[in-house]
């Protein structure tokens, strides 16, 4: 059986780990290099870790390839990272090619949230599944869609732009030049933000408690309020799932796949934000009040009592993900063992090559 590796080049640290053909977890390693340290540092560490990981299998086990997340946008066709906030001074840089010529196998690079999506679809939430469609809610939203198996990547690699979508045209700017962005509503950094705002409006005391004594004020702050049943912090939460719906509605209404997983840091608030997604789900998504499981109860004056019963394999599940941080690890492990199918060059017509 062949392994592959999985790198996940975070925002903070890099992770790598050796999985084999069937999903099994070889190893994991978690090196302490700062992605800050800058380009060379990172790449020469990660080959390096990379090399002491396979030397381990040498003779056992066949190396198939080494795929990497990268949180920001590829260039598929030249291997290189087009656009990173997180990672200054990697773009107009051979990212791939580098790598392969000083570990001389196949390298796929992949954005981050787009592995999360085929480590999901391969052994987490979606297994089992030809297509998913994953939001990672994390200091951005991001999105992955995954069809008969593989990562789609559109025209130049730019696809699955879900926390892009408006869910109000009259929202917030957004990082992106829109307004109104899902990542404005759905996001660690959107939630902090709104929590700020709720205590600039005077009406939330327990939030405002909480910021001044909790230094490192997070998402995670508020889902713990809105949990203890505070008012602004749940309401918070309400407007992350009522977003959430929307988005979920557009997507649901354009692809009609079976599976929709959410995942990321935010997606630990499930409990404060799922009523409210799924009721906006319900409400504005025919195609989803049509394919909606029994588990979930929409508003009564939906559509599906009157529709027929439908096969479990022909509902529409919205759910968590299962693998949490590791979704990336094992989406990157997989790009080698799909193969050259998933490689830049697939999908343009011959007479581009
Ligand atoms: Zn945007």
């Amino acid at each position: 059986m062949g392994f592959a590796i999985g790198v996940d080049l975070g925002g903070t640290n890099l992770r790598i780990a050796a999985v084999d053909e069937s999903g099994a977890l070889v190893e994991k390693v978690t090196t302490g290099t700062q992605v800050k340290r800058g380009r060379d540092a990172v790449i020469d560490d990660m080959v390096a870790a990379i090399r002491a990981l396979t030397s381990k299998f040498q003779g056992k086990s066949k190396l198939l390839g080494v795929g990497i997340g990268v949180p920001g946008i590829i260039d598929k066709y030249t291997g290189m990272v087009r656009e990173s906030p997180n990672l200054p001074g990697w773009s107009d840089y051979p990212v791939r090619d580098v790598i392969e010529q000083k570990l001389q196998t196949p390298i796929f690079l992949e954005n981050d949230a787009n592995v999360a999506a085929l480590g999901e679809n391969w052994l987490g939430a979606a297994k089992g599944n030809d297509d998913v469609c994953m939001i990672t809610l994390g200091t951005g939203v991001g999105g992955g869609l995954v069809l008969r198996q593989r990562v789609w990547h559109g025209m130049t690699g730019m696809a699955g732009e879900i926390g892009h979508m408006t869910v109000d045209p009259n929202g917030p700017r957004c990082g992106c030049g829109s307004f109104g962005c899902l990542e404005a509503y759905a996001s660690a950094t959107a939630v902090v933000r709104m929590a700020r705002e709720a205590i600039a409006g005077g009406q939330a005391d327990q939030l405002k408690r909480t910021a001044s004594d909790d230094a490192e004020f997070s998402a995670r702050s508020v889902f713990n309020l809105a949990l203890q049943g505070d008012g602004p912090a749940r309401q918070i939460f309400a407007k992350v799932g009522w977003a959430l719906g929307i988005g979920l509605a557009n997507l649901i209404n354009l692809l009609n796949l079976r599976m929709y997983v959410i995942g990321g840091g935010v997606s630990a608030g499930w409990q404060a934000f799922a009523p409210t997604m799924f009721e906006e789900v319900f409400r504005r998504c025919f195609v989803y009040a049509a394919t909606v499981p029994d588990e979930i109860q929409g508003p009564q004056e939906g559509a599906s009592a009157e529709l027929k019963p439908l096969a479990s394999a022909r509902r529409t599940i919205i759910t968590r993900a299962l693998l949490g941080s590791d979704a990336g690890l094992y989406g990157a492990a997989r790009l080698p063992m799909l193969g050259v199918e998933m490689t830049e060059h697939a999908h343009i017509p011959a007479f581009q090559k």
